[in-house]
């Protein structure tokens, strides 16, 4: 059977807006998944799908690969340092597939302490919303050893349409992913206040996302970013204020380590401070695109 069409024996912990789509997409590709989540209700719909019931973190950590979906770098060092977490519960060999955005020293500890254990170790985060992961066409940062990343082609082909090595060191995945989502940021930013000009002086703000989408600025971040922006902020939130604050803290760390002055890194580190100073923790991180307009007299963003 090819590679890629291997069924495998895998563990999803950390059910959140993305987790929930990806563990679903696991199962739909007919990996026998099995699943747990801090607040266990989340994992009663992927089990009436066909997913395994893990009460216990050790329980998801029984087969070939378990894989986590979670907040941030607490969450995780919660989940994998603790007792009978996944350091003590995953067997000899097998792999952990950490997915979330974390940052670069955590990385760097996880891939240490797990060659210790004699375990396998991949960091795989991704680009793309929740929307993207529940139809699995994440675009997938992996690194690690080559074979460990092989072994790991039959879950990333079932969770993205693409799956772009960047290598050995796994940390080096989390940097990427870091300083990606650190221009989307300063995308939504630049949008935001090009926006707030252009609406000032009564100019269709639509019309303008559109001319630029199609001439300059053609690419995913302006188009998506562009259509958030312009409406007012409602209905639940892709990705969270209160994960785009984490990330431009965790590059702002990164670069702080590496002595690299990354001063519109801190700028828009400050924004999302002050969107979460007005309790706006829980929109969505397009809602930095709306503070341009506010400080202009224009529509209020929380
Ligand atoms: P989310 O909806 O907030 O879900 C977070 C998950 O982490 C939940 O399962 C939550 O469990 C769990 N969790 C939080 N703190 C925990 C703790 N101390 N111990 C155990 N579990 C804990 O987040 P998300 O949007 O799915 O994002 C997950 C990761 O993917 C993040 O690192 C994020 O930066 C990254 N990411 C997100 C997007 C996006 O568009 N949303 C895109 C790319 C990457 P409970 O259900 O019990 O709260």
């Amino acid at each position: 059977m090819a590679a890629e069409t291997r069924r495998m024996k895998v563990g999803f912990i950390g059910l959140g807006r993305m987790g929930a789509g990806m563990a679903a997409r696991l199962i739909e590709r007919g990996h026998d998944v099995t699943v747990h989540n801090r607040s266990l209700s989340k994992a009663r719909e992927l089990i009436e799908r066909g997913a395994h019931d893990a009460g216990r973190i050790a329980d998801a950590c029984r087969g070939e690969a378990v894989v986590t979906m979670l907040a941030d770098d607490a969450a995780v060092e919660d989940v994998v340092f603790r007792e009978a977490g996944v350091l003590q519960s995953l067997p000899r060999e097998a792999i952990h597939v950490s997915m979330s955005t974390i940052g670069i020293a955590l990385a760097d500890r996880l891939a240490a302490e797990h060659g210790r254990a004699g375990q396998r170790f991949v960091s795989a985060p991704v680009f793309g919303r929740p929307e993207v992961a529940a139809q699995g066409k994440l675009s997938i940062l992996a690194a690690g050893p080559g074979a460990t990343i092989d072994a790991c082609m039959p879950l990333f082909d079932a969770l993205g349409r693409q799956t772009l090595r960047v290598g050995e060191k796994p940390s080096g995945a989390n940097l990427i992913k870091l300083a990606g989502n650190f221009l989307i940021a300063s995308v939504i930013e630049a949008l935001g206040e090009a926006l707030a000009l252009v609406g000032q002086a009564g100019l269709e703000r639509r019309a303008f996302v559109e001319l630029l989408t199609a001439t300059l600025f053609s690419c995913p971040a302006y188009a998506t970013y562009g259509a958030l922006i312009i409406q007012p902020a409602s209905g639940p939130a892709g990705f969270t204020v209160a994960l785009g604050e984490k990330d431009l803290r965790l590059a702002l760390r990164a670069a702080e380590t590496l002595h690299v002055p990354m001063p519109l890194a801190g700028l828009i580190h400050d924004r999302f401070l002050r969107l979460i100073a007005n309790g706006g923790e829980a929109l969505d991180w397009s809602a930095l695109g709306h503070l341009p307009g506010e400080d202009a007299g224009q529509a209020r963003a929380v």
